[in-house]
């Protein structure tokens, strides 16, 4: 090994950088698309892994004053990041363990059964989750009644309930839901009410009641199945070049040798693979951004490690950052190339990504 010369220094691992301000643009766009309502801010799984303090408290000087986390744990976090005032609803409301962490907090429950409703037993005010046809979390058309008189002693934040086929904005679903929901909410005139997420606020006004919950459409994805132009990218994947090397026709690419050269070619080799959370599902669809141009990936992802193409790329060099989720790089896209979805690829990619620049 030649020792004589320092290496330059240069970055070694991916980064992800969050655009606070691209957050807080894409919020002020559902308002303009939801003006009769409030709009939320929803921040689970750590702001859809881009990070929920700094997000949260952008979206708070802007202005949101309601924000939706999964779990009260998370919930606390956004608590201590915003100072009590906002409202923090929690979506899979409350557990015996964490009745306490509730008042702390000054947390909201969403009630999805007539069980939390019992362990709530009107702690405080709360929402009430109506299941319209999803059948995952929410009280059931059968126990409605039920729930009503269970919480007769109980301030309702919001009635709300979820849309499961809003990405397609014509589904048949979403107006059996509307329907649902409109008759369900009947029997509590007095609670302000909430039906949609991202994409439910673009299906119309008929979908927006009280209160919009967007949550991925604030961090870039329009989160239908048509791109929206009006959304801006609000994370940025970037990873260093490791080596750059010639290849000979007929040389093969990483493990398993699934592609090879069919001409002499250049290739960067990039710190960046499954362990960062870029899905090997990619091998062979994704691609990096160069200097301005697509440089696709070679063969299989590696655990730390990727092979791009950067034939004919005079910029390609070790230390050169290439951008693989991004303006140059869209979510919607990356997510149709991995064959997953835009949600998928916040909370692994950048999730991971973020974890580890945290660790750096
Ligand atoms: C996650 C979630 C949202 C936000 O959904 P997006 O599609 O990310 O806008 C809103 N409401 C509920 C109940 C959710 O679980």
């Amino acid at each position: 090994m030649n020792d004589t010369a320092p290496p330059p220094p240069r970055p070694r691992l991916a980064r992800l950088k969050v655009d606070h301000t691209a957050i807080v643009e894409n919020w002020r766009f559902f308002k303009t698309q939801a003006p009769g309502a409030a709009v939320a801010a929803v921040v689970k799984a750590d702001s859809y892994g881009l990070g929920c303090v700094a997000a949260s408290r952008a979206l708070a000087q802007a202005g949101a004053r309601t924000f939706f986390t999964a779990t009260s744990a998370e919930a606390l976090i956004v608590r201590k990041a915003l100072g009590e005032g906002p409202q923090i609803f929690v979506l899979n409301g409350p557990a015996a363990t964490d009745l306490d962490l509730f008042a702390q907090a000054k947390l909201t429950p969403v009630l999805n059964s007539l069980a939390q409703i019992k362990l709530w037993d009107a702690r405080g005010s709360a929402a009430l989750h109506i299941d319209t046809g999803m059948n995952r979390l929410g009280i059931g058309p059968d126990e409605l009644t039920r729930a009503a008189l269970a919480l007769k002693d109980t301030t309702l934040a919001l009635i709300m309930s979820h849309l499961a086929c809003a990405n397609d904005l014509k589904h048949e679903m979403n107006a059996v839901q509307l329907k649902r929901f409109i008759d369900a909410a009947t029997l509590f005139p007095k609670a302000p009410l909430s039906l949609a997420a991202s994409a439910g606020a673009m299906i119309g006004p008929d979908y927006h009641f009280d209160l919009i919950r967007p949550g991925i459409g604030l961090y870039g994805s329009c989160a239908l199945d048509a791109d929206n132009p009006s959304l801006a990218a609000a994370a940025t994947i970037e990873a260093p070049i490791l080596q750059v090397r010639d290849v000979q026709a007929g040389e093969s690419f990483g493990y398993g040798a699934t592609a090879s050269a069919p001409q002499k070619m250049r290739t960067a080799t990039v710190a960046l693979g499954y362990a960062d959370g870029y899905l090997r599902s990619l091998a062979g669809a994704g691609y990096g951004v160069l200097a301005g141009g697509r440089r696709p990936v070679l063969g299989r992802i590696s655990m730390d490690l990727i092979i791009i193409d950067v034939t004919g790329c005079a910029e390609a060099a070790p230390g050169v950052m290439v951008e693989f989720l991004g303006p140059n790089a869209p979510l919607n896209d990356i997510a149709a190339r991995a064959a997953t979805s835009p949600y998928e690829i916040l909370t692994t990619f950048a999730g991971t990504v973020r974890k580890i620049g945290a660790r750096a």
